[in-house]
């Protein structure tokens, strides 16, 4: 930043500020950090104090204007707000103010823009999977304001998730029963449908195998972004996540499974079928999956790019770690190929 820095700094939501002696202090922004010497303890108390001062002093030390310009520029420092309910340092709801720090280490003062951009953007969650519910509870409790989950049938107790359906759900319809979980953790959120025609911003199919074709094709035909999540028995897949005509489809990546495997393609008609026990899968997985799932469709919302775009996130145990696969675009789904040349 060039120019005369302004005199009524502070820190930013979520800046840490550390003494580490008088005329030295550590401030900390996510996972960045920055020892800043020189300035007066006069000053940096000025900065660190939530009441602005009055009539404050110019600061006429060149060293400590350009250290000002540059913590501001960093985003450490935010000039401070006129008016005490100035909406770049104000959450929408109060709940919210812890996403609207985490956002401000990504965005910087567009924190509460972005925050209030979530409350009008759409989710629509399809799928009996056991994550479905919490999946779209965390959307909600994050700021998205229309958070719908579509199912059919009732709850059954293999569904029960902490965050997402109840055991005492059971038997009850499960779209109201993922209805009152997203409620739970969001009251304002709205979990009416969206109108017919209408596609949310990001629907996401919350399946335990493989998405039918016609299910696919419709989202493709109505151009819109989809997030495909499967839980198995002890793992989790997060998507892809597809923007139909840009970017690689899960028929992609069936189509690179069978030029691996040439039995690919019966297999997975096989796993489409439930197992014979019913959907099973660990309570563990299951929430680590619908918190990786989340948070790639909130990036997605925010306009960000997420890393299970032309690929997929995916946790198998006993590995705890989450490892990326790449699924390009295939050249023979056609799917990225020109709109008049498609299949
Ligand atoms: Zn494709």
């Amino acid at each position: 930043m060039t120019g005369v820095p302004d005199p009524q700094l502070t820190l930013g939501p979520a800046t840490r500020m550390l003494w580490r002696a008088p005329d030295s202090v550590h401030f900390e922004l996510g996972g960045h950090a920055v020892v800043v010497d020189g300035l007066s303890a006069r000053l940096i108390r000025r900065v660190a104090s939530p009441v602005p001062t009055r009539d404050p002093e110019p600061v006429d030390d060149p060293e400590a204007r350009r250290a000002l310009a540059a913590l501001t520029e960093a985003g450490y420092l935010w000039p401070r707000a006129a008016d005490p309910d100035d909406l770049r340092h104000a959450p929408p709801q109060p709940r919210l103010a812890g996403e609207l720090a985490a956002l401000a280490v990504q965005h910087g003062e567009r924190a509460a823009d972005v925050l209030r951009a979530r409350r009008r953007a759409t989710v629509e969650v399809r799928g009996r999977s056991r994550i479905a519910a919490q999946l779209a509870a965390l959307v909600a409790a994050a700021g998205v304001g229309r958070v719908h989950c579509a199912a059919d049938g009732v709850a059954r107790l293999v569904q029960a998730l902490p965050g997402g359906i109840t055991v005492g759900d059971e038997g009850h319809v499960l779209t109201a029963a993922a209805g009152d979980a997203v409620r739970r953790a969001a009251p304002e959120a709205d979990c009416t449908p969206l109108p017919v025609g209408e596609p949310a911003n990001l629907t996401v199919l919350a399946v335990d195998g493989p998405v039918p074709d016609d299910r696919l094709g419709a989202l493709h035909a109505a151009d819109a972004p989809y997030l495909v999540v499967t839980l198995g028995v002890d793992s989790g897949v997060v998507g892809p996540l597809v923007l139909p005509g840009l970017t690689s489809c899960p028929r992609c990546a069936d189509r690179h499974r069978s030029d691996r495997d040439p039995a690919w393609s019966a297999l997975a008609v096989q796993l489409s079928v439930e197992g014979r026990y019913g959907p099973a899968s660990a309570v563990t997985v299951a929430t680590i999956t619908a918190g990786v799932a989340a948070q790639q469709a909130l990036t997605f919302l925010d306009g960000g790019e997420p890393d299970c775009i032309d690929g997929t996130l995916e946790l198998h145990l006993p590995d705890w770690r989450l490892r990326r696969r790449s699924w390009p675009p295939h050249a023979g789904c056609g799917c990225t190929a020109p709109e008049d040349v498609r299949p």
